[in-house]
């Protein structure tokens, strides 16, 4: 007999193909990368596939097209799904290391035979130019390559004891379950750092994506099960749990988590840190920039501005490392901004599917509406906008357009350069720049740092004793401290992340897979004795 959710699942899917008619542009890009076109999509993956919870809709930013609904994960699917991923875990624990870099391997010569495909799927999905949509993909396979690497390399140290016949092992074993919680901006390459890392460390990973990019989590996961089905591997290994808020809540809370890797706003990770000290779980957090770029006077310009222009207005300003601040010493800074507003005169909105284009749409209607508050702000607090400052209107937005989250890339001189203002403090992802003058490093240096977040920050210089100041103790405070180079976009080498409100948390190279293991300190006596350390001596005949 046919089950009630089952039924009305069927009836569901009715309803959404009888009025539901995909355009080509989309529907090309969903069957390429294996997303159903003309059903509902199950969002929730352990090894099987499901998802009755809430529908999600995901939307496109461009056109406004609702592209698919997905089934969310109901309660009992979220614990189901922790449960198999705690299973799975016990599975990929007891695999070699280098066996599980194997498996990366795979997972990454996969992504590479579908990488154009999933890079155009994040460009529709998310709305970035499909440039860096193709990027976010080989960001992946990049993490991957080097997880191969390190599957070989993950190891601990024997440590000189002090005892006769002793010796220290420090030991890296996999650490358990980890949730990676990722943010709409960033909707795979995220994902890929954590996995990538996990995985070869030996852990499960469960991850909920953000609930407006649902779709890029569904191919990208389908491409991971695929590899591990080959090899015998459970799916679970790395699974899916599409949600909102409260599934999220829910996986952060849960006992069964061993680490909560979280990407997203200061706003919410400041009560998923919380929340997972209090039960004493691990953490890793990467939270908001506001970030800044410092052009000194002997910096070369035909460089600096290009650089700050895609720093700023790239990605429609919806980075991480997006420059929010610009900094220019006094002497130079006509001549910056006025070839700033000439960069910015020749953006123009377009389809990010368009090679052309340089200007996609924000992610989200209620992005748009945080762009016009903030901008509004400028403008009520004597802000000077020197281009920019509204939303496309519909006569610049022809066709498939009309329907797209389109803003103008904004510059503004607020009427002072005091850090501690509101209008400096804060993250607005979006597209809006704020230029400021300083006369001398140290007035430069003293704002880049006068903010709360710490990601990325810039410095446009030739001389060497600016930059022995800037990368030094009295220098940036931020995790990414660049001499000529913007503050948007790394590289997977280094390891990524930023100090204070931006959480401290490092993700992808550097040594960043130390933090997905459980490191033990293994003292063991070869000896026919059993010394204390420290010459302790507990014996009462001494
Ligand atoms: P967000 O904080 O709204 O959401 C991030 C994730 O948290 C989503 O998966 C969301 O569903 C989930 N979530 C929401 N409320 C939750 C709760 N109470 N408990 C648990 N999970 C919850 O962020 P966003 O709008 O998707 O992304 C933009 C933000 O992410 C910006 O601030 C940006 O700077 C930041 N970001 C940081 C980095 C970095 O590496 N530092 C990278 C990308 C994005």
């Amino acid at each position: 007999m046919i089950s009630r959710s089952a039924l009305a699942r069927v009836s569901r899917n009715a309803a959404a193909r009888s009025t539901r008619s995909l355009s080509t542009r989309a529907s090309t890009i969903l069957s390429a990368v294996d997303i159903p076109t003309n059903e509902e999509v199950p969002g929730v993956y352990d090894g099987t596939w499901g998802g009755t919870g809430d529908i999600l809709e995901s939307v496109c930013p461009t056109t406004g097209e609702v592209l698919a609904r997905v089934q969310s994960a109901s309660p009992q699917e979220l614990q189901s799904a922790l449960e198999k991923t705690r299973e799975a875990y016990e599975i990929i624990r007891a695999v070699p290391a280098p066996k599980r870099g194997q498996i990366v391997r795979q997972i990454r010569e996969a992504l590479a035979a579908k990488r154009d495909e999933l890079g155009a799927l994040v460009s529709l999905e998310m709305g970035k130019i499909r440039s860096e949509g193709v990027g976010e993909v080989q960001e992946f396979i990049d993490i991957a390559d080097s997880a191969v690497g390190l599957s070989r390399m993950m190891n601990g140290r024997l440590v000189a004891s002090e005892r006769p016949g002793h010796s220290i092992l420090e030991v890296p074993n996999p650490l358990g379950v980890v949730a990676v919680l990722s943010a709409f901006n960033f909707p795979v390459a995220v994902y890929g750092w954590n996995l990538a890392l996990s995985l070869a460390a030996g852990n499960a990973t469960v991850w909920k994506p953000s609930p407006s990019t649902p779709l890029c989590s569904v191919a990208v996961t389908k491409i991971v099960a695929g590899v591990l089905e080959k090899n015998g591997l459970p799916g679970a290994v790395a699974s899916l749990i599409i949600g909102g808020r409260s599934v999220g809540e829910a996986i952060v809370e849960s006992e069964g988590v061993d680490m909560v890797s979280f990407t997203g706003s200061e706003h919410v990770g400041r009560q998923v840190g919380k929340v997972v000290q209090s039960r004493f779980g691990k953490v890793l957090l990467e939270l908001g920039g506001n970030n800044a770029v410092i052009i000194m006077a002997d910096a070369d310009l035909h460089l600096a501005v290009p650089s700050t222009f895609f720093g700023a207005a790239g990605t429609a300003g919806q980075r991480c490392t997006t420059t929010r601040r610009l900094y220019v010493q006094r002497s130079i800074a006509p001549e910056v901004i006025s070839r700033l507003q000439r960069l910015y005169a020749s953006l123009k909105p377009g389809d990010p599917l368009d090679s052309a284009t340089l200007l996609g749409p924000m992610h989200t209607r209620a992005a748009v509406g945080i762009y016009s508050s903030a901008v509004d702000k400028l403008r009520s607090e004597g802000a000077e906008i020197l281009c920019g400052g509204a939303v496309y209107g519909q006569d610049a937005l022809m066709g498939h357009l009309a329907g797209g989250n389109f803003v103008k890339p904004t510059i503004a001189i607020p009427k002072s350069v005091d850090v501690k203002a509101d209008i400096w403090q804060k993250e607005t992802f979006a597209p809006i720049l704020s230029v400021g003058v300083f006369d001398d490093l140290e007035e430069a240096i003293a704002l880049n740092n006068g903010v709360p977040q710490g990601l990325s920050s810039s410095l446009w210089t030739r001389d060497v004793r600016n930059v022995g100041k800037w990368i030094g103790p009295a220098g940036s405070d931020c995790g990414i401290v660049n001499v000529n180079v913007g503050t948007s976009g790394a590289e997977v080498g280094a390891a990524f992340g930023g100090n204070k409100t931006t959480g401290w948390g490092r993700e992808c190279g550097g040594d960043a897979w130390k933090q997905y293991v459980r490191w033990s300190a293994a003292t063991i006596n070869f000896s026919d004795e059993a010394p204390l350390a420290q010459g302790v001596s507990f014996s009462s005949s001494s």
